[in-house]
């Protein structure tokens, strides 16, 4: 199983380094070939109109579309706006979740914050599933899911800040910024699965 991190800017060496430490096999993507072979991919944070601009220029909008219609991608807070079909103003997106997206919906950097969430539905039957303490730094909102992407995690005042659609995954949140590595696993199991 071979895992990419898309490292056009932003987080990608905090989710290399996780996946380092799960043993998984992991490369940076820069280029489209650079996907040839690879079994899931990670958009990691940062910002997504730089994303969306540098993957335009690197010609990756069109290959990564390709990825994603048959392999899992999971995208972290910018990476889960550049996986949306909106984010409310125009800028390149792959369109691949049906998920509308309000980009820095908690207000500036200075209003960025941290989260225990319930997560208990990424519980494996046998385990018990503590809180996850989410990093939440000028974060998307996910306003709307439709189609066939659902809501996965919550706030508790009910926002979306997760979602999934089949082999795709979003996050608000950051789980590549703390030691809680259940969602690398959770989205390695997908990858397995598929
Ligand atoms: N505010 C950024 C954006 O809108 C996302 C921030 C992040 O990835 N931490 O693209």
């Amino acid at each position: 199983m071979k895992i990419g991190v898309l490292a056009l800017q932003g987080d990608f060496a905090e989710h290399l380094a996780v996946l380092s430490r799960l043993g998984a096999s992991a490369r940076e993507v820069r280029l489209p070939e650079d996907l040839q072979g690879l079994d899931g991919l990670i958009i990691p944070g940062g910002e997504s109109t730089t994303i969306g601009k540098l993957a335009t220029d690197y010609k990756l909008i069109e290959p990564l579309r390709e990825f994603g219609k048959t392999k899992p991608i999971w995208g972290t807070c910018a990476g889960a706006i550049f996986l949306s079909k909106d984010a409310r103003r125009d800028q390149p997106l792959l369109g691949l979740m049906d998920i509308t997206v309000a980009r820095n919906a908690f207000g500036r950097q200075v209003e960025s914050f941290i989260a225990d969430l319930d997560i208990s539905v990424l519980k494996d039957s046998d385990k018990s599933n503590p809180p996850l303490r989410a990093v939440f730094i000028r974060a998307p909102l996910i306003e709307k899911v439709s189609g066939n992407a659902k809501a996965l995690v919550m706030l508790p005042d009910g926002r979306i800040v997760a979602a999934e659609e089949g082999t795709l995954l979003a996050t608000s949140f950051h789980p590549e910024l703390t030691r809680d590595d259940r969602f690398h696993r959770y989205f390695l199991k997908k990858v397995e699965k598929k």
